[in-house]
This record gives C-alpha cells, structure tokens and sequence, in this order.
C-alpha cells in the first residue's frame, strides 16, 4: 500500500508522463534499495544532490544532533542559531574574501531569486544577460532567465529586459552594456548536455562585467560542491563571480540552497525597502546542520582530490563504438549517441540491470553520470560494466 503506484500518480502531482516509478525503501552509500532488497546504483546522485552518498553517518549524526536541540524557531534573521551561523563561517573561509556574506534559501531557484534581485539592487539597472540553453530554476524568475523556450512559452509573460547569449561565444560578450544589471550563468552547463566554457571565455566574461559595472551571477547549483574536481568550479577559470548561487549538494539530502556575495551588497537588503529578501524556512537549523557536516565531509575525508582521477577511470573503462561524444570535468559526464531513443533505450536497460542514468532537460542525445563522488574504483568498475552492456543491447 504505501509504495502503491495507483496512489504515486492519481494524488501526486506529476512532472512528466513517464516517471520511474521504481519503489525505494531505503537509500546507503552509492545504493538506492526497494522494499524487496532489490538495489540500484545511483549514477546521478538524485540528480546533482548526493555528493558524497546516501545518508553519510556524520550527516545523519549531524541532523540527529540539531533534532534534538531544536527545529524550527523563528524566521530567516533574526535569531542567532548555531548550525546556520556555524555554515555560514564554514563556507565563507572557504571562498574567495569578497564572498564573504551567505543568504540561506531553501533551493536552488530560490538562491537565483534572491541573486537576481540583488544584483538589480546593487546596480539599479533591470537588464539581465542569460545563456541559451542554460537552466536556472522553475519559479518565475528563474525560468525566465533559463534559455529553454519550450519550457517556458506557456508561462508567459514572464520577467522583461532579459536577453540571452551563446554561451561560450566571446563575441556575444558585447551585448553587456552600462544598463545590464547581471549576467547570470553556470559555470559548467549542466542540463544543456555538460558544455564546458574555456578558460579564457570566462576571463573575458569577467572583465566585461568589471568594465560595464555589471555584476556576474555564478549559478554552482549543480556544478558546484566538488563534482567537478575543485569544491567550487569557478576556481578552474581563475575568476571570482559577485554572486555565487549553490544548491542540491551543499545540503548533502537535506533541502538549503544559498546565494553569497560581498557584504557590501548583501546590507542593501536591510533597507530601502527593509526587509528586500526573505525567508520563513531559509536557514532552517536541520538543514543547516546537514550542510555543514556535508561540507566537513568534503574537506576531512578528501573527497574532492580524488574527483578527477575517479572520472579518468570512467573514461578508461566507458568506450562503446556507439558513443559519440564523452564530454566530462570531474565526475560531471554528458554521453552523446546517434539519437534521443537509443539514449531512452540505454537508460531504460541500465535501470533493468540496476543502474540509474538520467537525461538532460536540454540535450536529448545525451544521458548524464554524475555518481556520488564517494564512489569506489570497483564500483566505477562495475558500472561501467553495466552501461557497457545496457548500451550494447539498446
Ligand atoms: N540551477 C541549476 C544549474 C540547476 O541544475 C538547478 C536544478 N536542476 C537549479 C538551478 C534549480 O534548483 P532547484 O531544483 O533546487 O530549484
């Protein structure tokens, strides 16, 4: 009864017409486990969010912790509470100074809300320069700065003064200008099939957004947190954004997102109109405290030196004449075949085989791995085992 598909899908709304639709009772390590016993390798983290494996037991201590202290108190700001003060000193000393001011939300959207306006407060300007292709979010102003149109036409109207850019096209760099407020942008694209701007793309950004007096959103949702080979990825391009958006990982299960910026700015929130941003759940001392021992995890255990060897692996063990492409930074992978079916019939036999692929919401040749990067050398071994026969059956 209670993993009963019949309640799934007449009481809980739907996103697609082909959910997954497989029970999971239970969740450890790199495994997801149905009532039965049955398991399945998480190849995608549930989506970008489990960095370092299902229910880490200095996660579930940490959270076990703030449970019996307190939950919930009192709304975004206004109390001093430890876990979110604790996070905040945590992340901060683990960026560049002038992102040393932490807004805690409570998703990934949320954090490029909240981003999104600051930067028109910081500046005064409305003009916002996104990437074609690029995803930001689901809520209104997220979704209209995501570069997908068909995702967003039956929405409109939705935020004006919006422009998109090619993202990875130096030239298009022109059209930010005295009356851009922000370029928001992820460092890596992630649901856009994995595309990877060079280095020199990204400095040139850069100083373009200094030159114009633009500030430059870093969306690190779900490139950030050491998926690809340096906890924050913008570390790889030499360059400091102004506003850095994470999200998913950084909660390490539990739901927090956070945008970070120079206090400077942040203090614009307090006044003109008082209360700019905010928050009943932002910051909630769980998730909080989930996030902090996530963060603690990535540090003392290395993790994230061990990233980039890990994805090498893969590439070594995945080659199949059916693959065209392998785009990859850590253990961040887009996999391009010749069409959108064959990809379907891949994820459709790795999941009979016992393990998860996904898609991407705007590359559909490709099938994205993004494993918790706690993964072993065997069980990267026997992954690739398995896509290897699920591509070669489909
Ligand atoms: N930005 C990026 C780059 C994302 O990948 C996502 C989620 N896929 C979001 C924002 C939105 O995050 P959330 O689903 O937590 O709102």
């Amino acid at each position: 009864m209670e993993y009963s598909p019949e309640i799934f899908l007449a009481h809980l709304a739907q996103t697609t017409p082909f959910p997954f639709l497989i029970p999971i009772e239970r969740a450890e390590g790199i495994y997801l486990y149905e009532p039965g016993g049955k398991h399945y390798i998480d190849l995608i983290s549930g989506v970008g969010v489990t960095n370092i494996g299902h229910r880490h037991p200095k996660v579930v201590q940490a959270i076990k912790d703030q449970v019996d202290k307190h939950l919930h108190v009192m709304v975004y700001g206004e109390y001093i509470q430890s876990t979110p003060n604790l996070l905040a000193q945590k992340l901060t000393s683990l960026l560049p100074q002038s992102l040393n001011s932490c807004y805690f939300v409570n998703s990934g959207t949320e954090a490029n809300e909240g981003a999104l306006k600051l930067a028109k407060r910081a500046t005064g300007r409305t003009g916002i320069i996104s990437c074609k292709k690029s995803y930001h979010g689901s809520t209104h102003g997220s979704l209209s700065v995501s570069g997908n149109e068909t995702k967003k036409s039956a929405f409109r109207p939705l935020l004006p003064d919006v422009r998109f850019i090619e993202f990875g096209n130096t030239d298009h760099l022109s059209m930010i200008n005295d009356k851009t407020a922000c370029v928001i942008m992820e460092t890596i694209q992630g649901d856009a099939g994995v595309r990877i701007p060079t280095k020199a793309y990204m400095k040139a950004l850069r100083k373009k957004c200094h030159e114009t007096g633009t500030l430059l959103i870093l969306d690190e949702i779900q490139c950030g947190m050491g998926r690809t080979g340096s906890l924050f990825a913008f570390e790889q391009f030499d360059i400091v954004p102004d506003i850095l958006t994470i999200g998913k990982a950084f909660g390490g299960g539990l739901p927090i997102g956070a945008f970070i910026a120079d206090q400077k700015w942040m203090k614009l929130l307090t006044h003109d109109p008082m209360l700019g941003h905010i928050t009943t759940f932002g910051g909630n001392p769980v998730c909080c405290a989930s996030a902090l021992a996530t963060l603690q995890v990535l540090q003392e255990e290395n993790v994230v030196a061990q990233v980039e060897a890990k994805g090498k692996l893969f590439e070594k063990y995945l080659t199949h004449p059916s693959i065209k492409e392998i785009r990859r930074i850590g253990l961040f992978f887009a996999i391009d075949f010749e069409s959108e079916e064959k990809v379907k019939r891949i994820v459709g036999n790795a999941l009979a085989m016992g393990a998860i692929c996904f898609w991407f919401l705007s590359c559909p040749n490709s099938f994205r791995i993004a494993p918790p990067l706690t993964i072993t050398e065997d069980e990267i071994k026997f992954s690739c085992e398995i896509l290897l026969a699920a591509i070669e059956q489909s």
